[in-house]
């Protein structure tokens, strides 16, 4: 996949406030490359999953740039952000968001059939099984979420954020309920889908043991909150 606009993430001047509350978020500029594996860190309450449901269109700045993709996000409403993140953006939620009352496939299938625009064929139910096959969990599909380790949900989440092929991965503390041998494994899938797709990845994490493998850092210690 190539991208044209050589930053997939620019933001200029941006500002966002909660309407209740006294949190603001203020980032003069961020670019990340098309490609990057970027980690944002910084301490709790500083706006980390802020930032990424800003990226993703699910709440919209006050102020400011905000261009994913080559898409001004700041110049969309509602619905056309919505568009937007359905055929752009990958989300791993940090609880998973698996839905108890289906199955580990139904879970991974749930995109196609809560958004019209995606199209549920034959050969999507055969790239999911293939996705959990990649993550090992191809033995777990007809199960429910509540008959799966933690580690094991957490890599179908992974899977039903990938089974669209976005080429923009959002991860909010993707490895934070897992143990450390868990944690490495789960990035490497991450990364391995990144390089395979030229995707790009922004992922949360506390891990700094596992920032080695990302190429670059966003550290929310440099950005003004008040
Ligand atoms: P982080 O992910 O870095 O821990 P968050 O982006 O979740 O930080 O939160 C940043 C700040 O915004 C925190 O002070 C948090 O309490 C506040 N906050 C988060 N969500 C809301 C909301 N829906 N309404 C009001 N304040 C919120
Ligand atoms: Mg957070």
């Amino acid at each position: 996949m190539t991208d044209p606009n050589p930053a997939t993430i620019a933001i200029e001047s941006l500002t966002f406030h909660y309407r209740e509350g006294h949190f603001h978020l203020h980032i003069p500029t961020l670019e990340i490359d098309a490609g990057a594996k970027a980690a944002m860190i910084g301490p709790s309450g500083s706006g980390k999953t802020t930032l990424i449901h800003l990226l993703a269109g699910i709440v919209p700045a006050d102020s400011g740039r905000i261009t994913v993709h080559g898409t001004p996000l700041h110049q969309l409403n509602d619905a056309d952000r919505r568009r937007f993140r359905i055929a752009n953006i990958g989300f791993v939620f940090q609880d998973f968001a698996l839905l108890d009352y289906l199955t580990i496939l139904d879970n991974m299938l749930y995109p196609y059939r809560i958004n019209r625009a995606l199209n549920l064929t034959p050969q999507v139910r055969e790239h999911a099984i293939r996705l959990a096959t990649m993550m090992g969990i191809e033995d777990k599909l007809k199960r429910h979420p509540h008959h799966l380790s933690q580690g094991e949900k957490q890599r179908a989440a992974i899977c039903r954020a990938l089974v669209t092929r976005p080429p923009l991965l959002l991860a909010d503390e993707p490895t934070g309920n897992l143990d450390p041998a868990n944690k490495s494994h789960i990035l490497q899938l991450l990364f391995q889908y990144v390089d395979d797709h030229g995707a790009t990845l922004v992922a949360v994490t506390h891990d700094h043991g596992l920032l080695s493998g990302f190429d670059r850092i966003v550290d929310f210690q440099a950005f003004d909150r008040h």
